[in-house]
C-alpha cells in the first residue's frame, strides 16, 4: 500500500554499499521502503531541506565532504526529529554509538546486514521517535477537544468539569512483544487502553489494530465513547483500547499471539466491572475470544461478560455483529422520514466494507436504498444506475476485494465522497472530510458510520449548506448499544431473541435521535453538538451528584 511506504534517505558513498542496501530494502516486507541515495552529506541535507519527504534517514559517517560525529551533528541540526540510522562498519563501531549517544535512533554493522535486521531497525526508529515526540497530539484527539469545547461553551459548562472531562481519567501505554511464525524474530509493538471517564459504572470501548494508533487517538475514540454511551443512556463510562500494528500483515497465529499478550499486559485495568472491551477496527469477535480466553485463564473461570461482540457459543449476542450497521440504517432512516421521504426512493453511498460498511450496504439494500458506490482501502466500486447488492457481496466473499465487481466502475475513495446522493456514509476512517472537501460533498444526510471522519471546520460548511448530519456519536451508536445487551444477557444468564435485540436497539437510537433532534431544534444548534449536549449533560450531572473524592 503506497501511502504506508517509509521514505528513506540514504546517504553513503560506496556504490556497492548503495547497491547492497536498495536490494536489502526492495526485498523487504510491507510497509515497504522508497530509498532516496546521496554520495555526499551536502545533497542528502538539500534533499532533508527541500521536500521534507524523507521519515528515515540511513547515515553512513566516513563521507567525501564530512568525517566522524560532525556528519551526524549536521544531520541531527537540520532535523532534530529525524530518525537516523547509522550505518557502520566494525572499525567504526565505537563511533557509531557515540552518535546513538548524542540522539542517533540506532546503529547496523554494515558487515552483519540482513533484510529483517534492516527493515526492523528503520521501523523501530520510527516508533521511537513517534513515542518520544507528542503520542497526545493527534489530530483526532485535537478535534474531539474541539468538539467538547464547543459543546462546554454552548452549555455553559462549569470550568472546573470542563478541564476535568477534557483529557481521560486513566491512560496506559504498554509494549508488548510477539513471536513471528518463524520463531526467530520477536517483534515489540505499542499498545494502549485508555478509560476517560470512571464515574457512570465500568468503562467500555472497542479494540483497534491500526498501523497509526497512538495514545492521542485512543483518547480521542474513548472520549467519544463517553458521549456516545452517555447520549444513549447506557450505564458506562467511555473506553479504548489500541495496538499500533498493520494486522493484514499478520497471519491468524501471530494475531493470537499478540492478542493474548496485549491481554496479559492491560489485564489489571480490564474486567467485567472494570472495563468492557469490543471489537473495533482490525479486531472481530476471534480476537474477542481470545482475550476472552486469556482473561479467563488468569482468574481460573470462564468470564464471559469481560468482553462483548464475542463469538455466540461463547455467550456474544444474537445481532451484535452486525449492530453498528443495522443501528445507522434506523437512524438514517428515522432522520428521512423527517425530510419527508422513504429509504426505498433513496440513493446511497458508503465508504468502508468491513463490519460497519458491509452491513450498512446489506440493511440499505433491504431498505430499497439504490446504493450507488462502495468502497475499502484499496478504492471503490460505482454504478451510476444502483449496485446489485448480492453479485457486490458474491464477488466480495469470492475475491475479498470489490475491484472487478460485475457491473460496476472503479472510483477512487476521494471522488466517492463527492457522488452526488441522498445518504452518505463514510464507514472506515477518521478524517474524510475536511476543508478540502466539503464544499463539494453532495447529499443531503451525511450519516457517520465510522467515528470522526468529519473535522470541525467541514462541519461549519456542511452545516451552511444545509447538509443533515447524524453524528458519530448517534449515528455509530448500534454497536455499543447491542454490546449492552451482550452484557446485560451475560450477567443475568438469560438470551434474548433477534426481535427483542433488534426491537429494544430501534427503540433506544430513535428515543436518542428525537432527543437530539428536539434539542438541536430548540436551541438552534447542529446536530453534533446537540448530541453531544445530550451527553455531556448527563456526564456532568453524575458527576456533580457523586462529588470529588475525599
Ligand atoms: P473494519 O476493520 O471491519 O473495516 C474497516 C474498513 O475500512 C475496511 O473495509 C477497510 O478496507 C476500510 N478502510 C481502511 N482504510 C481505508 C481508507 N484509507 N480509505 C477507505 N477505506 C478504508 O472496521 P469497522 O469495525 O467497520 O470500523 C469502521 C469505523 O467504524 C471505525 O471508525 C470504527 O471506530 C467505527 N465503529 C465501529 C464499530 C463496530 O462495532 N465495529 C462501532 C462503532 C464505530
Amino acid at each position: 500500500m503506497a501511502k504506508n511506504r517509509i521514505q528513506v534517505l540514504l546517504i553513503e558513498d560506496n556504490p556497492v554499499h548503495v547497491k547492497m542496501l536498495e536490494q536489502l530494502l526492495a526485498e523487504s516486507a510491507a510497509p515497504g521502503f522508497d530509498v532516496h541515495t546521496a554520495g555526499r552529506l551536502s545533497d542528502g541535507l538539500d534533499r532533508i531541506g527541500t521536500n521534507g519527504n524523507v521519515d528515515v534517514v540511513l547515515l553512513d559517517l566516513i563521507l567525501p565532504d564530512s568525517e566522524d560525529l560532525e556528519t551526524f551533528a549536521r544531520v541531527h541540526a537540520k532535523a532534530p526529529n529525524l530518525p537516523v540510522v547509522i550505518l557502520t562498519s566494525l572499525d567504526d563501531v565505537n563511533l557509531a554509538a557515540r552518535a546513538v549517544e548524542l540522539g542517533a535512533q540506532d546503529y547496523l554493522l554494515k558487515t552483519k546486514l540482513d533484510r529483517a535486521a534492516l527493515g526492523r531497525s528503520i521501523r523501530y526508529s520510527l516508533e521511537r521517535t513517534r513515542a518520544r515526540s507528542g503520542e497526545f497530539d493527534s489530530a483526532m484527539f485535537r478535534l474531539a477537544q474541539q468538539q467538547f469545547l464547543k459543546a462546554a461553551q454552548l452549555m455553559n459548562l462549569d470550568d472546573n468539569m470542563r478541564q476535568r472531562l477534557l483529557f481521560p481519567q486513566r491512560t496506559q501505554i504498554v509494549t508488548l512483544p510477539f513471536w513471528r511464525d518463524d520463531h526467530k524474530m520477536v517483534e515489540n509493538v505499542f499498545g494502549y487502553r485508555v478509560q476517560h471517564v470512571l464515574t457512570m459504572g465500568p468503562t467500555k470501548g472497542g479494540i483497534r489494530y491500526h498501523h497509526d494508533v497512538n495514545l492521542g487517538e485512543v483518547s480521542a475514540l474513548a472520549m467519544w465513547m463517553t458521549w456516545k454511551c452517555a447520549l444513549m443512556q447506557l450505564p458506562f463510562g467511555g473506553a479504548k483500547g489500541g495496538v499500533r500494528v498493520d494486522p493484514t500483515m499478520l497471519s491468524k497465529a501471530e494475531l493470537e499471539r499478540l492478542t493474548r499478550r496485549y491481554t496479559a499486559e492491560i489485564i489489571g485495568s480490564i474486567g467485567p466491572d472494570k472495563d468492557i472491551p469490543a471489537p473495533d477496527m482490525g479486531t472481530d469477535e476471534q480476537v474477542m475470544a481470545w482475550v476472552m480466553d486469556t482473561y479467563s485463564q488468569q482468574v481460573g473461570y470462564a468470564v464471559p461478560t469481560m468482553v462483548t461482540g464475542k463469538p455466540i457459543v461463547l455467550g456474544g449476542s444474537l445481532g451484535r455483529s452486525e449492530a453498528t450497521g443495522r443501528g445507522l440504517v434506523y437512524v438514517i432512516k428515522e432522520a428521512a422520514k423527517r425530510n419527508g421521504s422513504d429509504l426505498s426512493n433513496c440513493t446511497a453511498v458508503v465508504q468502508g466494507f468491513g463490519n460497519v460498511g458491509s452491513n450498512a450496504v446489506r440493511f440499505l439494500g433491504a431498505e430499497g436504498a439504490r446504493v450507488l458506490a462502495v468502497s475499502d482501502v484499496a478504492g471503490g466500486v460505482y454504478n451510476k444506475n444502483g449496485l446489485n447488492i448480492d453479485s457486490l457481496f458474491a464477488h466480495f466473499s469470492e475475491n475479498r476485494t470489490l475491484n472487478g465487481c460485475p457491473e460496476s466502475e472503479p472510483i477512487s475513495n476521494a471522488d466517492l465522497l463527492e457522488l452526488s446522493c441522498d445518504v452518505l456514509a463514510p464507514c472506515a476512517l477518521q478524517n474524510q472530510i475536511t476543508a478540502a472537501n466539503a464544499d463539494r460533498i453532495t447529499c443531503r444526510i451525511l450519516a457517520e458510520g465510522a467515528n470522526g471522519p468529519t473535522t470541525l471546520e467541514a462541519d461549519q460548511i456542511l452545516g451552511e449548506r444545509g447538509i443533515f448530519v447524524l453524528p458519530d456519536i448517534l449515528a455509530n451508536a448500534g454497536g455499543v448499544t447491542v454490546s449492552y445487551f451482550e452484557w446485560v444477557q451475560g450477567t443475568q444468564n438469560y438470551t434474548w431473541s433477534l426481535e427483542e435485540i433488534n426491537e429494544r436497539l430501534r427503540q433506544l437510537l430513535v428515543g436518542a435521535f428525537v432527543r437530539t433532534l428536539e434539542r438541536a431544534r430548540r436551541q438552534s444548534i447542529d446536530m453534533r453538538t446537540a448530541a453531544l449536549i445530550e451527553g455531556v449533560s448527563r456526564v456532568t450531572e453524575a458527576k456533580q451528584k457523586r462529588g470529588i473524592f475525599p
